[in-house]
C-alpha cells in the first residue's frame, strides 16, 4: 500500500469517528432522562451470609442446636445439627407474614411404605398452607399430593425430587392473603417454590386451608406460625431460617 493510500484511509478513520462523536453527543443533548418522582428509600446493606445460609436480616428458626424457636417439640429429635419429627407437629413462637423460608430436608435412606407414607412431612405456611415434603423419588401417588405440591391445590410444576436420604432445599416465597375488616378477602395470597434450585410453584394462588378430608377453605387470618409436620415419618430437617419480606415506603409525587 502506498503511502497516499495509507494517509487516505487515516483520514477517512478520523473522519468516521469525529462522526460518531457527533452523532453521540447529539443523542445526549436531545435525550432528557425520565424520572417518576417517586421518592424511594435507600434498600438496606445486608450480608448475604455462605451459599445456602441465613442472610444477616433472617430470623434463624434452626440452627442444628436446639428447637427454642419452636413450640411443641420436646418429642422431636435434635442430633448431629439435624432434627426429626416425632409424636406432633411443630410451630414457630413467632408469628409472620410475608416472608421468604429457606429449609433443607431428607427423606430416610432407608425406603419404607408408597405413596404418601413414604418420608411424609409438610411445611405449612400461615399455619395452614402446606408446601408437601414427601419422597417423590420414584414414588407414585396423586399430583397435588407429592413434594412440592400445595397440597389439593396445585402440583409441583415438575418433579426435582432427589434420592432417599440425599438432602434437598426448599425456598419459598409466601404472600399472605389480606382481609379488611369484614373478613372479605382483599389481595390473594401466593406461593411461589424453588426445589432444590427449580421453580416448582410460579406464584400459586392460595385458596384456603389445605387438607386430605376437605376442600380448601380461605378463613381470614393475620400473622401467623410457620408449622413443620409429624407424619409417622423419621424425615430430617436442617438449616431452617426466614425473612420476612421488606415493604419499601417510598414517598409519591402529589
Ligand atoms: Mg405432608
Amino acid at each position: 500500500m502506498s503511502s497516499g493510500q495509507i494517509q487516505r484511509l487515516t483520514t477517512l478513520a478520523r473522519s468516521l469517528i469525529l462522526a460518531g462523536l457527533m452523532l453521540g453527543v447529539g443523542t445526549l443533548a436531545i435525550c432528557k432522562e425520565w424520572v417518576s418522582g417517586i421518592v424511594w428509600p435507600e434498600p438496606a446493606v445486608i450480608d448475604p451470609g455462605p451459599v445456602g445460609g441465613p442472610p444477616s436480616d433472617a430470623v434463624v428458626l434452626f440452627d442444628g442446636k436446639d428447637l427454642s424457636q419452636w413450640d411443641g417439640g420436646d418429642k422431636w429429635v435434635v442430633e448431629n445439627g439435624i432434627v426429626s419429627p416425632r409424636g406432633g407437629d411443630i410451630r414457630t413462637k413467632d408469628s409472620f407474614g410475608d416472608c421468604q423460608l429457606h429449609l433443607e430436608w431428607a427423606s430416610p435412606e432407608m425406603v419404607v411404605g408408597t405413596s404418601q407414607q413414604r418420608g411424609n412431612s409438610g411445611v405449612f405456611l400461615g399455619n395452614q398452607y402446606e408446601v408437601q415434603i414427601l419422597d417423590s423419588y420414584d414414588n407414585k401417588t396423586y399430583f397435588d399430593g407429592q413434594a412440592a405440591a400445595l397440597y389439593k391445590t396445585k402440583p409441583p410444576l415438575v418433579n426435582a425430587c432427589r434420592k432417599p436420604g440425599e438432602w434437598q432445599t426448599y425456598d419459598i416465597i409466601y404472600n399472605a392473603p389480606r382481609f379488611n375488616e369484614h373478613g372479605t378477602i382483599v389481595k390473594p395470597g401466593y406461593l411461589t417454590v424453588l426445589h432444590n434450585g427449580v421453580l416448582v410453584q410460579n406464584h400459586t394462588e392460595i385458596l384456603g386451608e389445605t387438607a386430605y378430608e376437605f376442600p380448601p377453605i380461605l378463613k381470614p387470618h393475620e400473622r401467623a406460625p410457620i408449622r413443620l409436620q409429624f407424619h409417622g415419618n423419621p424425615v430430617k430437617y436442617r438449616n431452617i431460617w426466614l425473612r420476612e419480606i421488606p415493604e419499601p415506603d417510598p414517598v409519591r409525587p402529589e
